[in-house]
């Protein structure tokens, strides 16, 4: 699958946030006979289909103290495979032959005509705590030998094999502290980040031992930790630094991802694309897709993810213009939704939803025709 249709797949699944795992099954290489096998079984299955939201969120009993005492969201899994589809458990294996403690590997996948359709094969870890078995992720296991070096206000994280771009990372450090005075953000505790030089030794790192490839960054904002798997980008990747600095802005309802990815992909590019290339790329697809309305693109309906984001960035930089960062950064504050996003046009452009897709076009059009 390409970048573009995983791309596709996270933006939709941007919509679908918090939607519980759905059946569980015991798999054929599974031994229910063994005592802790089973016991094991048992608690990852209450874990994941437990209809009481408490087991998956902080404090509770089924994951590990050390993983929730570090990170709000422990368990980095959950925003790639509890999609409300089928989990299947697929072995639980020692980590080492005299260990007490357990790999557990378990399929995420939908059934569809003729067959399935996985979302990502996860990597969990069993441990006693407390006289009981209790879930552990596999970040901290994957990555204990890992390297560390601490630039401004990144602490970076890198195996042996890589090679750490210091000039790459001075750049990185110098652009958060810059987007952090800009929008008036304080700035919390170290950002952690974590270099891997694939998507797929990324999704390894976070505890996923094959998902649908492509995703380069995936960045976990409230506990200001990014995970990159690209070597281009590396120690500076811009735009998901952007997410974690101006988290502190949205709003208690959540972004609406035309401004979270628009705000992103302005500031810190998208795809190894700058601002000028997005928009570009935005101007080809209106071109291409002439029947293409403003309105599904807020709906997130039909078109691929990088024309919301490109959309997004576009807005930004008219309300930059407009009003500056005042202006910017009152749209982060206020834009939770589709009618937020109206609105927004209304107030600062004296645009209505009717007029929206000639404004985005013709918009397109003027910024494209400045950057020839
Ligand atoms: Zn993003």
């Amino acid at each position: 699958m390409s970048v573009l249709a995983s791309l596709f797949v996270w933006w939709a699944a941007l919509a679908n946030a918090g939607t519980p795992v759905g059946e569980f099954t015991i798999g054929w290489g599974v031994n229910v006979n063994d005592p802790v096998q089973r016991q094991i079984s048992e608690a990852i299955e209450e874990y994941l289909t437990s209809s009481d939201p408490s087991v998956r969120e902080a404090g509770t009993v089924l994951w590990c103290e050390e993983d929730q005492s570090k990170r709000h969201q422990y368990d980095l899994t959950e925003p790639w495979v509890y999609k409300g589809v089928r989990a299947t458990l697929l072995e639980i294996t020692p980590t080492s032959t005299d260990s007490s403690e357990y790999w557990i590997k378990t399929l995420y996948a939908a059934t569809v005509q003729n067959g399935i359709q996985p979302f990502g094969v996860q990597r969990l870890l069993a441990r006693r705590e407390y006289g009981r078995w209790v879930l552990c992720g596999a970040l901290d296991r994957m990555t204990s030998a890992w390297n560390r070096q601490v630039v401004g206000d990144i602490s970076y994280r890198y195996p042996d094999e890589w090679i750490f771009d210091r000039r790459k990372a001075e750049v990185a450090a110098a652009f958060v502290g810059r987007v952090a005075t800009d929008f008036g953000v304080s700035e919390g505790p170290p950002i952690e980040y974590f270099l891997a030089p694939t998507p797929e030794a990324l999704a390894r790192t976070i505890g996923l031992d094959w998902t649908i490839p492509g995703v380069r960054g995936k960045t976990y904002a409230s506990d200001r930790l990014i995970f990159v798997g690209d070597l281009d980008q590396g120690e500076m990747y811009l735009h998901e630094l952007v997410h974690i600095v101006l988290s502190p802005l949205e709003p208690a309802d959540g972004w609406h991802p035309l401004v979270s990815e628009g705000v992103a992909s302005w500031l810190g590019g998208s795809r190894g694309l700058s601002f000028a290339a997005l928009i570009d790329e935005l101007l080809q697809y209106q071109f291409a897709n002439p029947e293409v309305e403003f309105q599904e693109i807020v709906d997130k309906t039909r078109h691929r993810a990088e024309v919301g984001y490109n959309s997004g960035a576009l807005i930004m930089e008219c309300l930059f213009r407009k009003g500056g960062v005042v202006a910017v950064k009152r749209a982060l504050e206020t834009v939770d939704s589709n009618e937020a996003v109206y609105s927004l046009l209304e107030s600062e452009f004296g645009i209505g939803e009717a007029g929206a897709t000639e404004w985005w076009r013709t918009t397109t059009r003027v910024l494209a025709d400045e950057s020839k």
